[in-house]
């Protein structure tokens, strides 16, 4: 019985066994492609699907970003048009109150004034008409490194060595700031030469008081008020520092007398 058994069970064993086999076998044959495949998705995972991920994000990327960038150039070109009709670039002041400058009394002035060739007493309008006609008194208009204001108490007229004063200075203080973040900034002149009636008009504070004449008044004096910029990417101070540094210079020479006043700076020349 106990033999049968055994040999009953060896064959048992055998089929079991053989349906195993072929199991495994069959297991492995399936699996293999399965292992097959994933390793060439690993392969490709690794250097090949690395690579084609890199691909795409660069096409991506450079299909994407330059639509980014200009999606935002177009946004910014539509803010900037009203922005710059918006943005304000505020006057850099030149006053008594930014520049350090040595006051010359305003007797020496009116002393310069009156002893430079062929200036005289402009009273009123025809005279000063008078005076250009004659060429004692030439037009002025914007130069480089300066402009000329809207005027309403003066007339844009100096005396030959005043307008030549002017443009020098001009020169000067555009040299200053070429290359610099500032240059293209120019010095604004906010009075030139005054009739009786246009000096009289701006009331007491005004240098009447001295024999009643200003230099204004003798086409030897103009008044410089603020610096603009042409933008404002920069600040005041390269401005600021430029007119102060001409200003300075052309004092010491003995070329200008100034006033640092309240709100500009009166200057004079001498002679
Ligand atoms: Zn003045």
């Amino acid at each position: 019985m106990q033999v049968r058994r055994r040999k009953y069970r060896w064959d048992r064993i055998t089929v079991v066994g053989g349906t195993l086999m072929v199991l495994i076998v069959s297991l492995a044959s399936w699996l293999a492609p399965d292992s097959a495949s994933a390793d060439e998705g690993v392969a490709l995972e690794h250097p090949g699907e690395a690579l084609t991920t890199t691909d795409e994000l660069n096409v991506n990327g450079m299909q994407e970003i330059p639509e980014r960038l200009t999606q935002s150039e177009v946004r910014s070109e539509a803010r900037s048009n009203p922005a710059e009709e918006d943005e304000e670039i505020k006057p850099c002041s030149c006053n008594r109150h930014v520049l350090k400058l040595p006051k010359n009394p305003y007797t020496d002035h009116q002393v310069a004034a009156r002893n430079l060739p062929n200036s005289f007493f402009v009273k009123n309008k025809s005279e000063m008409e008078a005076g250009k006609r004659r060429g004692d008194l030439v037009p002025v208009h914007d130069g480089r490194g300066y402009h000329i204001t809207a005027l309403s108490h003066s007339y844009a007229v100096l005396l030959p060595e005043v307008q030549e004063l002017l443009m020098d200075m001009g020169n000067a203080f555009a040299d200053e700031l070429e290359g610099s973040g500032s240059e293209g900034t120019r010095f604004r002149v906010t009075s030139l030469t005054r009739t009786e009636r246009q000096q009289s008009r701006l009331g007491r504070r005004n240098y009447n008081a001295f024999n009643g004449t200003s230099t204004h008044s003798y086409g030897a004096s103009f008044d410089i008020a603020y610096t603009d910029r042409p933008s404002n990417d920069s600040d005041c101070s390269a401005p600021t520092r430029a007119i102060q540094n001409v200003l300075r210079s052309f004092q010491k020479k003995g070329r200008i007398l100034v006033i640092p006043e309240k709100s500009c700076m009166h200057i004079t020349l001498r002679r």
